[in-house]
């Protein structure tokens, strides 16, 4: 039997993307034993569970889920949806609307993304997953839970990795257990790697976080959260309780990284 561990993209894709992937990727999935982690899951809860609560904001504002999905992409709106609207975060938010359409009703739509913020986005997220999630980092990246506000609107959890020394933290750790890998990614020749697609300027910036890292400079903030992320997943994905590939839909951030640090990665074209 195969083994797989979810990036991020493929937990969002095996649910929240059109029709025609969405059954794909399940279809990449099934058979398999499914591995997942709790630093993915905070990276889902930072980007999905975001954009529902910006899509719910921004619904209750204008009554109107299509006028909703509209103004999302206005940046005079990010006020009202109360998140940062980046464009990452734009494009969760028309894929979880494309879905909230299939429900007529203002009062449906909203009942139903409610359900989405307060416990549906876990039931999806642990759908057919092993237990317990992989947890070797320990990162406190948005935690916290969705709370409305006295407004009626969702107040946004919190998604920085603003706990610079949490006792519980173990970034820093994660990368002393790692240091061969860190430094073949400070070292990696981007140029010869292999894989394709590749997206060489992500490399580039993963290898000079990796670089600063041995320097001495920290692990944690944007060069836990985003910077180095893909590749701690990759590793994390190492300590399943048996062999896996990484399966990601990012194919151009995950192929390359994979090769580098001799991980399987998957979907194979
Ligand atoms: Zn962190």
């Amino acid at each position: 039997m195969k083994a797989l561990f979810l990036d991020t993209t493929t937990q969002i894709a095996r649910h929240w993307h059109g029709d025609t992937e969405r059954e794909e990727i399940r279809r990449q999935l099934k058979g398999s034993n499914l591995y997942c982690s709790v630093y993915v899951k905070r990276q889902y809860k930072a980007t999905l569970l975001l954009a529902a609560i910006g899509l719910y904001n921004l619904l209750i504002r204008f009554n109107d889920l299509a006028r909703a999905l509209r103004e999302s992409d206005n940046y005079r709106s990010a006020q009202i949806a109360g998140i940062r609207l980046t464009q990452n975060v734009q494009k969760r938010i028309q894929q979880v609307g494309h879905w909230m359409l299939e429900y007529r009703d203002y009062e449906e739509q909203k009942l139903r993304l409610e359900d989405l913020i307060e416990d549906v986005w876990e039931e999806l997220f642990n759908e057919a997953l092993e237990t317990p999630l992989i947890d070797e980092t320990g990162c406190h990246y948005a935690e916290g839970v969705s709370e409305m506000g006295a407004s009626g609107a969702y107040n946004p959890i919190e998604v920085s990795c603003t706990l610079r020394e949490p006792p519980e933290c173990k970034i820093q750790e994660f990368w002393g257990n790692h240091r061969i890998q860190l430094e073949l990614l400070a070292n990696m020749d981007i140029n010869s790697i292999e894989a394709e697609p590749k997206d060489t300027y992500e490399l580039q910036k993963v290898k000079d976080h990796a670089k600063q890292i041995i320097q001495g400079k920290s692990s944690h903030g944007q060069r836990c959260t985003v910077h180095l992320s893909d590749a701690i997943i990759c590793l994390e994905s190492t300590h399943c309780p048996e062999t896996v590939a990484v399966h990601s839909t990012n194919k151009k951030h995950f192929r390359p990284l994979c090769e580098m640090l001799g991980v399987v990665s998957e979907p194979k074209d």
